[in-house]
């Protein structure tokens, strides 16, 4: 063989040794003899392999069948493994978690989503070039368990939990499910995990399904495998509120949490990161948290993670509970959902949704009419705030010193609903 023809066959070779099922030429002393001689034995072999690099056949993606309940895997832990139970009062918020988890994998070219798994909680074992991990291709949602006076074990309307998650995937490309499949899986978890749930009405078992985008690309498009898994933390008050339980809150108007065409109204990990030193900022200043407002009006969005409501006097002089309506700004809460449900049937209270400005806040509380204010989710509740900060105005608002305020009956109503000392629709007993 002319040895220039054999140069190119060899570069040719080292390009190509990859995809040699049995050739892998690590080594630096070039040898150019063995490679010879090999490659007519796997020049034939190459070629096929290089036209149709995948040979087996690729099911049709089929993102719209969920994984089923009745498919589900229990895996229990051992005794060993079981982690002792704190005492409440050290319970904090998300500090422990139980001693199982859910894990649900979804994998495109396997058919989409696989059978649920309930696993011992453990650590993920996740590649560094997973999409969650670089662009934030991740959601989660925030549900909890009471352990109502009957000793049952209840969950609050978790189908709107279900409903916003799969919105939430479907806005980043994350695979959708079934939300009632999902919803009798999370129940078996918690059946598994009951002694969790604690026996008592200040605390609760919080739960937190999370969906990421797991596959190991660089392209900023929808992932082809995914992972949904479910821990669940049992949980005392939120964060710690002044001497009365009203918060402070700080608005900056430099600072915006969402804007129009964005995903306010979703959660998506990444709304959260960038409020981070926005809520440090305000801390600083002796605010417990910050009161997120947009556009040139200064309109109100959201308080914290919470959904805002105010109680004033309208110009017609009647009691009115109001929020900012879902103009894509606001998370669509539950707790707020649900507020405005159960006050609706309130026949001395009007409620609305509306625009409320910082001026109609200050205005109304000069003329004395601004009543209350107060936060509303999930994991708080019902956090009354009494005191508003925002540019050179230090608003002091007389939430507290209201002698039957729609704050405590709004409370009073969803704890009586969650703890089941009201039987209500809302609360969905697990069996
Ligand atoms: C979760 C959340 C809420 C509250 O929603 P709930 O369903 O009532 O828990 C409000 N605002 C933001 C930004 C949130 O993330």
């Amino acid at each position: 063989m002319p040895i220039r023809r054999s140069k190119v066959l060899v570069k040719w070779i080292f390009e190509n040794q990859h995809k040699f099922q049995t050739i892998r030429c690590c080594s630096s002393s070039l040898r150019y003899k063995v490679l010879e001689e090999n490659t007519q034995a796997h020049q034939e072999h190459v070629a096929p392999l290089m036209s149709t690099p995948d040979e087996k056949p690729r099911p049709q993606l089929t993102p719209d069948i969920s994984f089923k309940r009745e498919d589900l895997q229990v895996r229990l832990a051992a005794p060993y493994q079981l982690i002792p139970k704190p005492e409440t009062v050290e319970l904090g918020f998300g500090k422990y978690f139980t001693d199982h988890m859910m894990k649900i994998n979804y994998h495109k070219q396997l058919g989409g989503w696989q059978k649920p798994e309930i696993t011992p909680f453990e650590n993920l074992s996740i590649h560094p070039a997973a999409k969650a991990l670089h662009y934030a291709i991740q959601l989660f949602e925030g549900l909890k368990a009471y352990r109502g006076v009957d000793d049952k074990i209840r969950l609050f309307r978790p189908e709107l939990n279900m409903e916003r998650m799969n919105l939430a995937a479907a806005r980043s490309g994350l695979p959708t499910f079934d939300g009632n499949e999902l919803i009798q899986c999370i129940s078996r978890l918690i059946q598994i995990d009951q002694e969790w749930v604690p026996h008592s009405e200040t605390s609760t078992l919080y739960i937190r399904p999370t969906l990421i985008a797991s596959e190991a690309t660089f392209g900023i498009m929808a992932p082809e495998s995914a992972l949904l898994f479910v821990i669940m933390s049992p949980v005392s008050a939120y964060y710690k509120a002044g001497g009365d339980g009203a918060v402070s809150i700080f608005a900056d108007p430099a600072v915006v949490r969402a804007f129009p065409g964005g995903v306010g109204n979703r959660k998506v990990g990444s709304n959260y990161g960038p409020t981070i030193e926005a809520t440090a900022r305000a801390a600083k200043l002796g605010h417990q948290q910050v009161l997120w407002l947009f556009g040139p009006n200064h309109e109100l969005t959201e308080v914290g993670a919470m959904n805002i409501f105010m109680v004033h006097i309208n110009d017609q002089g009647d009691k009115q509970l109001s929020t900012p309506p879902l103009n894509g700004l606001i998370l669509p809460g539950v707790t707020r959902r649900s507020i405005i449900e159960l006050a609706s049937q309130w026949e001395d209270l009007t409620v609305k949704e509306e625009v409320i400005t910082m001026e109609r806040v200050i205005e109304l509380n000069k003329k004395g009419r601004l009543l209350e204010m107060f936060g509303a989710g999930t994991a708080v509740v019902i956090s009354p705030i009494s005191r508003v900060g925002f540019l050179d105005h230090d608003i002091n608002i007389p939430t507290m010193k209201q002698s039957q305020p729609v704050f405590q009956r709004v409370k009073d109503t969803l704890l009586a609903i969650q703890y089941g000392h009201l039987e209500h629709p809302f609360a969905k007993v697990i069996s």
